[in-house]
């Protein structure tokens, strides 16, 4: 049955030891108060178009589902299977989002399960609202940032070439900005034809900072309210060994994601909707990609495992059955 748990049924956690607090981790720090400041041009009428604006709300659907669908399902939990070359779409739109490489993404996040809410985990918001949001991105943590860590809990990941060059390489970086340039380009060039270099300007102007600028923020706010949120506030199933909460609003924004209570108890399942109003967008896109042959193997709810397990067993144990009276 539900159960509404009170934001303090935990008590509150300090910082893990591994964290170094005076280390700060540029290489996320410089994107993501840089890029933030970049979206605030959207504030400025002049960078305004309906085409940015568009841009920006069907962007934040498209990429931010390369990060819900593959980085979250796909890689990490290994809920269904789909071909290599869509895979690595996937992860090259998720590139786009600015949220780190799979290998590491998918490290992070097993970590995460194995040792949610307890003193170990990277980002619980037991220790603070803030910190589990995106302080932990911020500073360097001795246990979970280092290369052991990373060839521990993503093996498979960093086992295909093309996931273990990006960790070796800036690809991952040029692949974002090349991304941006384009989005600049291709509006400067629809503008300046329509208009000459001025409109030109502005138009390409406009889709960068709508398009890309302002939705890689509300990429990154709606994956990190995950993190924050949905070990706070909602409703739980589930009796799980951590704050793991249903909440319909992140479920709303992450098309799925945010019936996390339900996903803590069963992490493998392809499907968050363990009720018929816990609406999984994310699952029926898994779903539709089956129908089109493009998904295999993907994993059904633990219910339903356990049911063709049991039947499993007695088709055995009635195959022996017959065997014996032959
Ligand atoms: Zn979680
Ligand atoms: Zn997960």
């Amino acid at each position: 049955m539900s159960q509404p748990l009170a934001p303090t049924a935990r008590p509150r956690l300090a910082l893990p030891d591994s964290i170094v607090p005076g280390q700060i981790r540029w290489v996320y720090a410089v994107p993501i108060v840089g890029i933030h400041l970049l979206a605030l041009m959207a504030l400025v009428p002049w960078f305004f178009s309906w085409t940015g604006l568009i841009l920006m709300l069907v962007g934040v659907h498209f990429y931010g589902q390369a990060i819900n669908l593959c980085y979250h399902r796909l890689l990490t939990h290994r809920s269904a299977k789909v071909p290599k070359w869509l895979e690595r779409t996937f992860v090259v739109i998720a590139l786009c989002c600015m949220e780190d490489t799979p290998g590491k993404w998918v490290a992070m996040h097993r970590y995460h399960h194995k040792h949610s809410d307890h003193e170990s985990d990277p980002h619980t918001p037991m220790v603070a609202f803030l910190w589990a949001h995106v302080g932990w991105l911020l500073v360097r943590n001795r246990s979970t940032h280092t290369l052991e860590s990373y060839s521990k809990y993503a093996p498979d990941v960093l086992r295909d070439r093309f996931y273990m060059n990006l960790e070796k390489s800036h690809a991952w970086v040029l692949i974002y900005v090349a991304h941006a340039v384009l989005y600049f380009l291709v509006g400067f060039a629809i503008g300046a034809a329509s208009g000459g270099l001025a409109v030109g300007l502005q138009f390409g102007a406009s889709l960068l900072v709508w398009g890309v600028f302002l939705r890689t923020v509300v990429v990154w706010h709606i994956t990190w309210s995950v993190n924050s949120l949905t070990h706070l506030f909602g409703y739980s199933n589930y009796e799980t060994d951590d704050c793991s909460r249903n909440n319909w609003f992140v479920a709303l924004l992450t098309v799925g994601e945010g019936w996390h209570n339900n996903h803590h108890h069963d992490p493998v399942s392809a499907s968050n909707q363990h009720r018929w109003w816990e609406i999984d967008v994310t699952y029926y896109q898994i779903k539709l990609l089956e129908r089109l042959g493009l998904a295999w193997d993907v994993v059904p709810p633990k219910h339903v495992r356990d049911r063709r397990r049991r039947q499993v067993k007695e088709q055995a144990r009635s195959d022996r059955h017959d065997a014996t009276q032959g």
